[in-house]
C-alpha cells in the first residue's frame, strides 16, 4: 500500500476542519455548522440532490432541486404526482430513466417504507435507481453513517493524494480502496462533502489550486510534480454517429403534432416529435402521408454513447385532421420546456423558419 507522508486520519481531520470553514452553500445541504447544532439533513432532499447530480453538474441542477422541492416538498407528494407533471420538469436535465425511477422509488419508499427513507447502504440499494455510489453517499451524507462515497471528484483527489499513474477506468478499484483508507469513523457526512468540495472547487481537473489546498503536505502528487496529469485515463473509443428524421405537424390553429415516447429505453416516457428511428444512415419514413416540406439545416445533439444528426420535415394540416399517432397540443398548452433537450433543438430549428 502506499504510503503518505502524513497519517490518514490526520487527513480526515485537516479536510474537516478546511470544510467547516469553507463548506459550498447548496440548496440540497445541512452545512456543517447547522449539523454542529443537531441538525439532521433531510434524507428526501439528500437522495432527490443526488438522483439529479448523477452525470449532471451541480450548477445545472441547482434550479431544478428548487422546482422540485417547491412542487413537491416530500417523499409523499412526489409519490402521488403525475407521471407527465414529474417527466415535464425533468425535462432538460437528461438521462431521462432517472426520473422514471425516482417516481418509482418515491412510491416504494411512500407505500412499503411509510414515507421514511432506510437508512442503510444495503436497504436503499434495493429501491429503483440507486446504485452502490448514490447509496453510500445518502447513506453517509443523510444518516451520517461511514461509508466510502468515491465520484469523479473523490477518485481525482485520491488519485492526486498517493499518487496513482493506473488509468481509469480500471484504477477504480484501487482509488476506492484507497478513498476508504482515508473515510472517518465519525462525521462520515461531512468527510464525504469535504472531498467533494476540495475536488470541485481546488483539486480542479486541469489546474489544481495545490497554493491553497489544505492537504498539500500529504499530497504525493504534488510532492512529485504529477498533479494536473492525473487522473490519468484510457482512451475513449470515438462515439458513432446516428442519423434519423423527425417530423412536426402544425395544424392550421397553432397546434403542434407530439407522441409520449415508450417508457423503456432512450427518453423513455418524454413528449417527441414523430420521428424514424436512429440508424447508421439518415432515412425518411414521415408518420402519415402529407406534403412535408424538409427544412435547411439539422439538429445535432451527443449522447453519452453516441452523436445524432436529426433532419426535420414540416407540414400544416387542417383543424380536424386525425393523427394516427400521438396526440395534437394546443399552442396554448405547449410549453417547449416539456420537452428533453435534442427534441426542443428541433423544435428550435422549426421556430426559426
Ligand atoms: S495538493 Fe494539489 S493535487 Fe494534491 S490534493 Fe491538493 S490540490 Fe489536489
Amino acid at each position: 500500500m502506499r504510503d503518505l507522508g502524513k497519517g490518514t486520519g490526520e487527513i480526515a481531520a485537516t479536510l474537516l476542519n478546511w470544510y467547516d470553514r469553507n463548506a459550498r452553500e447548496l440548496p440540497w445541504r445541512t452545512g456543517p455548522h447547522a449539523r454542529a447544532r443537531g441538525e439532521w439533513p433531510d434524507p428526501y432532499h439528500v437522495w432527490l440532490s443526488e438522483i439529479m447530480l448523477q452525470q449532471t453538474t451541480v450548477a445545472a441542477v441547482r434550479d431544478y432541486f428548487l422546482r422540485f422541492t417547491a412542487l413537491w416538498p416530500d417523499v409523499t407528494a412526489l409519490a402521488g404526482a403525475n407521471d407527465d407533471d414529474v417527466m415535464g420538469e425533468w425535462a432538460g436535465l437528461g438521462y431521462y430513466a432517472r426520473a422514471r425511477n425516482l417516481l418509482k422509488c418515491a412510491r416504494i419508499v411512500q407505500q412499503t417504507h411509510g414515507g421514511s427513507f432506510p437508512d442503510t447502504r444495503d436497504g436503499l440499494v434495493a429501491l429503483p435507481g440507486i446504485g452502490p455510489y448514490t447509496a453510500a453517499a445518502i447513506s453517509a451524507i443523510a444518516f451520517d453513517r461511514p461509508e466510502t462515497v468515491v465520484d469523479g471528484n473523490v477518485e481525482r483527489v485520491v488519485a492526486r493524494l498517493f499518487d496513482v499513474h493506473a488509468p481509469l477506468p480500471s484504477a477504480k478499484r484501487e482509488l476506492t480502496v484507497l478513498a476508504d483508507r482515508l473515510t472517518p469513523e465519525q462525521r462520515a457526512g461531512d468527510y464525504a462533502q469535504a472531498v467533494m468540495d476540495l475536488g470541485a472547487t481546488i483539486c480542479t481537473p486541469k489546474s489544481p489550486a495545490c497554493g491553497i489546498c489544505p492537504v498539500r503536505p500529504a499530497c504525493l502528487a504534488h510532492a512529485a510534480g504529477t498533479a494536473a496529469d492525473l487522473p490519468r485515463k484510457s482512451p475513449r473509443k470515438p462515439k458513432p454517429t446516428r442519423y434519423g428524421t423527425v417530423y412536426v405537424a402544425h395544424r392550421t390553429d397553432g397546434a403542434l403534432l407530439l407522441e409520449r415516447r415508450p417508457g423503456k429505453g432512450l427518453l423513455g416516457g418524454m413528449l417527441g416529435w414523430p420521428g424514424t428511428e436512429w440508424g447508421d444512415a439518415p432515412d425518411d419514413r414521415p408518420p402519415f402521408d402529407a406534403n412535408w416540406t424538409r427544412l435547411t439545416g439539422e439538429v445535432r445533439h451527443t449522447f453519452t454513447h453516441f452523436h445524432l444528426i436529426l433532419d426535420v420535415c414540416h407540414t400544416t394540416v387542417a383543424n380536424d385532421f386525425a393523427p394516427p399517432a400521438g396526440q395534437f397540443i394546443e399552442h396554448a398548452n405547449f410549453r417547449p420546456s416539456d420537452l428533453p433537450t435534442v427534441m426542443r433543438k428541433v423544435f428550435d430549428l422549426w421556430r426559426d423558419h
